[in-house]
């Protein structure tokens, strides 16, 4: 007979790592199952300064902290790039590829994506000059001009991080404005080897011999075109929601980001989603540990009830 986990959870970033911390100390069998390796975002992140307890700690290690914290009570873990959630009645069969693992309950926990700015040479560079994370590419750029695009914190941020290895790097962004926060905006004005280029967008990113040579920008305001030299162009212009697979379960909302209620739940009994792939207004590791701690109490409750129920 198949074996029936009390729960699968999808993605080993935070969310999932918390939702599986939770979930198996609470004695239920847990099965957490991730397609790349654990540590979801934290791995792409430098340095990081807003979780509580450290006043600062490298994503990589956080990562491993967490992981270890997550498998401690026993869940097991397996390599798996989820790609269905089919129902058949209390059960729920996730399928990867060739092989299904069954569950009474799912925990969706499979972040975002970068978004690409789709501009002429940003596939053809991709690799050769295109990057969207500073801290697996940036030490490639020692002393050269780079670039990054965005005005959020990803963007302020990861440029931050690019000056200690780059000679000067710009950050065009398509307002007047950073949408980042402003202990990252401070940081950032102060910086010698930052500059900025404000109400601009990347029309498209040129190359020579198969590298980036630099990007084209057209000033939103003045119709200006002008050609910025750089041999790295680092692209943070947000994220798009891990669902691709869900989709026919209906629990997203236009954009394609899951709908919960507090409670984690989502309109499917026995379906929660945490973590950035929810629709909500703060995507942080502090927020998508606290989602996957509620989820793991939520899916308690929930097993238990349905339990009880399947034996009267
Ligand atoms: P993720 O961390 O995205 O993890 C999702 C996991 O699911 C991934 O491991 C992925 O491989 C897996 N997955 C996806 N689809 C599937 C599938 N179909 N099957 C199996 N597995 C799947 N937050 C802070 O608090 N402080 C910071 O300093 C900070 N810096 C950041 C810097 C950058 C550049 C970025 C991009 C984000 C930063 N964030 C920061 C935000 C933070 O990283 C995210 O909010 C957090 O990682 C979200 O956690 P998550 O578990 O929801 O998703
Ligand atoms: P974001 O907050 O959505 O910001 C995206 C930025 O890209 C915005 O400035 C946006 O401009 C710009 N943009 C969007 N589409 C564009 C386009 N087609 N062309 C040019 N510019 C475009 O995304 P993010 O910075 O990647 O952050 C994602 C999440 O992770 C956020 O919740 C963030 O708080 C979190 N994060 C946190 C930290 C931290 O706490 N230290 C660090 C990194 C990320 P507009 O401003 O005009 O919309």
């Amino acid at each position: 007979m198949e074996k029936v986990y009390d729960v699968i959870i999808i993605g080993a970033g935070p969310a999932g790592m918390a939702a599986t911390l939770y979930a198996s100390r609470a004695n239920l069998s847990t099965l957490l199952l991730e397609r790349g390796i654990p540590g979801g975002e934290m791995l792409n992140t430098s340095e990081i300064e807003n979780y509580p307890g450290f006043s600062s700690v490298l994503g990589p290690e956080l990562a491993n902290k967490m992981y270890e914290g997550a498998m401690q009570f026993g869940a097991e873990y397996a390599y798996g790039d989820v790609n269905d959630i089919q129902l058949d009645g209390h059960i729920k069969h996730v399928h990867v590829g060739e092989k299904v693992y069954s569950a009474f309950a799912i925990v969706i926990a499979t972040g975002a994506h970068h978004r690409k700015l789709n501009v002429l040479g940003e596939e053809q560079y991709n690799g050769r000059g295109v990057s969207y994370c500073a801290v697996c590419d940036g030490a490639f750029f020692k002393n050269e001009k780079l670039v990054v695009v965005g005005g959020g914190d990803s963007a302020v941020e990861e440029g931050t991080y690019l000056t200690q290895f780059a000679k000067e790097v710009t950050i065009i962004h398509r307002r007047d404005q950073l949408r980042a926060q402003k202990i990252l905006q401070d940081r950032a004005f102060k910086n010698e080897k930052l500059n900025f280029i404000w109400d601009s967008v990347v029309k498209e990113i040129i190359g020579e011999d198969n590298v980036v040579k630099g990007v084209t920008i057209k000033n939103v305001k003045t119709g200006q075109i002008q050609q910025i030299d750089a041999r790295g162009v680092f692209i943070y212009v947000g994220t798009l929601p891990n669902t691709q697979a869900f989709k026919h379960l209906n629990i997203t909302d236009e954009e394609g980001w899951i709908v919960t209620n507090e409670k984690m739940q989502t309109t499917i009994p026995g379906i929660f989603a945490v973590g950035d792939v929810r629709a909500k207004t703060l995507r942080q590791v502090v927020t998508a540990v606290g989602d996957g701690g509620q989820a793991g109490q939520e899916v308690y409750h929930y097993v238990e009830q349905l339990k009880e129920q399947i034996h009267e």
